[in-house]
């Protein structure tokens, strides 16, 4: 099964898919994780698309489109997959269901987790974040046990470049213009679950499998 999550930045996407991948046994490919890997190792990847996501900007779909085909090139897709963050917009819709077509597969559910611009701004501009152990922090929800230090490697924490309130600003209108739209095109589809993701967690995560069954 082929799973897509589909929400603005902040909207728990990566959180809900981290459960279906320690409960389900799924494979998350999240391309923002990608290149964020990729920037870190300063591959040739890294440094194309450093400056479009300290900008918070979308990196051009050339770029996205290849990395994505090079990540499934030595995977195989006999385990259930959560693609997080990509498809993005029209062009790497396209590009995707010709991917998936490729390898006789087809996507079968599109989770939208809707959470309010205002909650998003809260929750990604409070976010403190551990470069070396990729520990992820909150000011208010999950604050360090010492203020601004990991727990876990004692390294002083950060907030991303992109999770500056101008930087998140931007993030948002991105997602309204290029990724939203999509939405209409899944949902013609009969594949859309739309899911409120300002409840509790594991209210989500029920939701999440009570779709996942129908599917099934
Ligand atoms: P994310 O963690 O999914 O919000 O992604 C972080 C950043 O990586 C985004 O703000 C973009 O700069 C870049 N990125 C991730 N996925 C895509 C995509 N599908 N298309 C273009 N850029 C992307």
């Amino acid at each position: 099964m082929n799973l897509l999550f589909i929400g603005s930045p902040g909207s728990g996407k990566g959180t809900q898919a981290q459960y279906l991948v320690s409960k389900k046994n799924f494979k998350h490919i999240s391309t923002g994780d990608i290149f964020r890997k990729n920037l870190k190792e300063k591959t040739p990847i890294g440094l194309e698309a450093q400056n479009y996501i300290e900008k918070g900007e979308l990196v051009p779909d050339t770029i996205t489109i290849k990395m994505v085909e090079l990540a499934l090139k030595n995977t195989s897709m006999d385990r259930d997959s959560i693609f997080d963050g990509f498809p993005r917009n029209q062009t790497q819709t396209e590009a995707f269901n010709e991917i998936l077509k490729n390898r006789n597969q087809k996507l079968d559910l599109v989770l939208y987790l809707k959470v309010s611009d205002s909650e998003v701004v809260a929750r990604l501009t409070g976010r403190l974040w551990a470069p070396k152990s990729g520990c992820i922090y909150h000011i208010k929800n999950k604050a360090p046990k010492i203020k601004g230090i990991c727990d876990q490697s004692g390294e002083p924490l950060i907030v991303r470049k992109d999770d500056q309130k101008e930087v998140v600003l931007d993030r948002l209108k991105i997602f309204w213009e290029n990724t939203e739209p999509l939405l209409t095109y899944f949902n013609q589809q009969g594949i859309l679950k739309t899911v409120d993701g300002e409840r509790p967690s594991d209210q989500i995560l029920e939701d999440i499998l009570s779709a996942l069954k129908k599917v099934i």
